[in-house]
């Protein structure tokens, strides 16, 4: 069949009758200019790649319109313009679709960058491409789940009709980004580092992720006031407790604690003012004693003011002057909103043009009772989708959201942690934060907060594998750009679409690993003496109850029989054996390797046969019981000098531990052993991430430490065993300190 108009006649209405335009795999051509911009080339390359796929027969990218040939012409150019596409009121990362003849013409804003800058960057304009993905979503059927084959459903067909249309679209969140660099490990082993985060930012395009930059965090961190004041002026910095400023270098701590200011003192409030301004005006950085204007500042029109983190409050009385204390921990809420409304209002009264960026964030969190110009972007950072199985069921982010939104008149940008290392700081790998539901669940309800031009959605996400994160990313995008959708029915799809006769029993394990990982791992409330509290379990709870061996073979059973459906070697089974081998056998294998560890017996053989040298002299067996009366101190331990320790060596610290109803009552609470080197430097200690906890039976503990060669200030090795924020009685035994290669 050619591509033509095909006249559906309507036989009952007497409406014009309407034109369909089909692509067989005859017809079907792509057309750009031969000098495209490079979102288009990018753009070009993804729809013959998949419609090559559909058809089963490679569609061609040609250079010409032929009015014979059922042709896709994208971007915006002499073609376009001469048949009327204009894109002047579509909105940001938004598109044109419209039929002409025997054409589909799909365009959006595009940036005029080379192919090879599209590829390596997220952050350009490429409303074609946004266009693109849709058209092989919504005609082609095609679905974008992760980038290759096995996360990529492309059905098989003989034609795509399009009825006649001209719309344009755009997505509901102006922002709809996660940190995509901090996206894990790629599935698949053959694709190497450089290959595998360009394939993390084609993602962000296929799922129609945000195209320009928005939010901004920590600007002051980049005004550098540690290394242009403190010699000078120390008086510009954070008053503390003990009469001194704080004056930690911006160089010596670049990421945290530096910039503590005195956000009154009137001279530094002036110099603050005249570099956001110097930059807003068009000055080189140098005018104002800087090597470059920072990341937190673009287009000379935005500026980010936001504190740094860590931020202490100054003890100043003017700063002290400004604190509200009826506002609980937001007592600077009017010091940092005050500021942020005298440099705003500073602004437009000299007749700039300029936006500044600042966050509702530790101790500024609520609004102010004073109104805000319109010259800010602001945005919320609140928990977000691992919030919505909380006792509120997530409902004080949402209030905090709803008092923003209010207080300003318009939408408002949403920070959010879904992250399991940098915000849950569950420094354990493979273990799994798939949670599709609760993202959808959760944006979904914030919509009606973060829908706007200058409003949306951050996630700051963190994982160790690529696919952990990809379903809840997919939904999150699917919401952020249509908050109409059905969540419910966008998962049963997806299901449906990659294991096919299995789906039941996937859906069954992504299910499972969701509920476990929202009811046992992140949002697990415990009661203590001071109230609720949320902990990470440690890694003994992990593996031995919340995926303890027997627990995972119940996962792995339920993917043999979802296997067991499917035809062998099919994308379906290749699918199923993926998700097997990504998320359940690396937990099965965690989970065993630690039950083996925490043999007695096994270590006692082991010992036996290897004979260590014990660095610890005199150990007896010993009992700590802490009770409720006694948890004003966060532990209690017996320690032991390790004279022969050595800094620049490892060392393998090893007991054996028996627990009587040993209850945490804060983060990492438990049974732990560790080491310190150094009890004046904070860093002089090992990290404490054995504690386990409950009632156990004699169990095997252990970990290996390195002591640093460098950085220690006052060398004294010893061995805690200690039972570290909880109650309960723990029997220690068998501690051996051993030096390891
Ligand atoms: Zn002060």
């Amino acid at each position: 069949m050619n591509g033509k108009i095909i006249a559906v006649a309507c036989a009952t209405l007497a409406a014009a009758p309407l034109a369909a335009l089909e692509f067989t795999p005859e017809s079907t051509q792509v057309a750009i200019p031969a000098k495209a911009p490079g979102p288009v080339q990018l753009a070009a390359e993804e729809m013959t790649n998949f419609l090559s796929r559909v058809f089963g027969r490679k569609v061609p990218l040609v250079r010409k319109v032929n009015p014979a040939k059922a042709t896709i012409v994208l971007g915006t150019n002499a073609w376009s313009a001469a048949v009327g596409v204009d894109i002047s009121n579509v909105r940001r990362d938004g598109y044109r679709m419209k039929t002409v003849g025997n054409a589909l013409y799909i365009a959006g804003e595009d940036a005029d960058i080379s192919l090879g800058r599209c590829r390596g960057n997220i952050l350009y304009d490429r409303g074609t491409m946004m266009g693109t993905y849709a058209f092989l979503e919504k005609y082609a059927g095609c679905r974008f789940y992760f980038p290759g084959e096995l996360g990529e459903v492309v059905p098989r067909r003989d034609s795509i009709t399009v009825p006649e249309l001209d719309f344009t679209d755009a997505p509901a969140f102006a922002e709809r980004k996660y940190s995509y660099h901090n996206a894990g490990k790629w599935y698949d082993e053959s694709v190497d580092a450089k290959e595998g985060e360009r394939l993390k930012r084609l993602n962000v395009f296929r799922l129609r992720l945000a195209a320009r930059k928005y939010i901004s965090c920590h600007g002051f961190r980049s005004f550098r006031y540690g290394r242009r004041f403190k010699e000078t002026h120390p008086e510009y910095f954070m008053l503390q407790e003990d009469g001194t400023r704080y004056l930690i270098d911006t160089e010596q701590k670049p990421y945290s604690k530096n910039c503590r200011l005195c956000f009154t003192h009137p001279e530094l409030r002036e110099i603050i003012y005249q570099d956001i301004k110097a930059y807003l005006t068009g000055q080189p950085p140098q005018s104002r004693g800087l090597d470059r204007w920072a990341n937190t500042m673009w287009d000379r029109k935005y500026v980010g003011v936001q504190p740094e983190d860590g931020w202490r409050p100054c003890q100043c009385e003017r700063c002290k002057a400004t604190y509200r204390s009826d506002l609980g921990p937001s007592f600077a809420t009017d010091l940092i909103w005050g500021m942020t409304k005298e440099y705003a209002e500073r602004l437009t009264a000299e007749g700039i043009d300029a936006i500044l960026m600042q966050s509702s964030y530790s101790a500024w969190r609520e609004p102010p009772s004073f109104d805000l110009p319109p010259n800010l972007a602001i945005d919320i950072s609140c928990t977000g989708p691992w919030a919505m199985r909380r006792p509120d069921g997530g409902k004080s982010q949402l209030a905090m959201l709803e008092k923003w939104t209010k207080k300003l008149g318009h939408a408002v940008f949403n920070w959010t942690y879904a992250g399991k290392f940098s915000c849950l700081q569950l420094d354990l790998p493979d273990i799994p934060q798939i949670t599709p539901r609760v993202w959808g669940e959760f944006y979904k309800v914030a919509a009606p907060y973060l829908s706007g031009e200058f409003a949306g959605a951050y996630g700051e996400t963190s994982t160790d594998r690529f696919l952990f994160d990809a379903l809840n990313v997919y939904v999150f995008s699917r919401v952020a750009w249509d908050p109409s959708v059905d969540v419910g029915a966008i998962l049963d799809e997806h299901y449906r679409l990659m294991y096919g006769p299995a789906a039941k029993e996937m859906q069954s394990i992504f299910e499972r690993l969701e509920d476990i990982w929202l009811g046992r791992i992140c949002g697990r409330t415990i009661m203590t003496s001071v109230g609720p509290k949320n902990l990470t379990p440690s890694e003994f709870e992990i593996w031995t109850d919340i995926y303890a061996p027997e627990k995972v073979d119940e996962l792995l059973a339920t993917a043999t029989a979802a296997a067991a459906k499917v035809a062998p070697g099919s994308l379906e089974a290749r699918r199923i054996a993926l998700m097997r081998e990504e998320i359940l056998e690396r937990l099965s294998r965690h989970s065993r390797g630690y039950a083996e560890s925490l043999s007695v017996a096994r270590e006692k053989a082991a010992r036996a046969a290897r004979r260590p040298v014990n660095l610890v002299e005199g150990f007896k067996p010993v009992t700590i019981t802490v009770d409720a009366t006694m948890t004003n101190k966060p532990f209690h331990c017996v320690k032991y000098a390790l004279p022969l320790a050595k800094q620049g060596h490892h060392y393998r610290v090893s007991f054996f531990a028996k627990g009587e109803n040993v209850r945490p009552y804060e983060r990492r609470g438990g049974v732990q052993g560790i080491l310190w080197w150094d009890e004046a430097a904070d860093a002089g200690k090992s990290f404490p991430r054995v504690g386990a906890s409950g009632s156990f039976d004699w169990v095997h503990l252990e970990r290996e430490i390195y002591i640093p060669k460098t950085g220690v200030a006052n060398f004294k090795p010893e061995v805690d065993l200690r039972v570290f924020y909880a109650t309960g009685t723990v029997h220690f035994d068998g501690l051996l300190v051993e030096e390891v290669k």
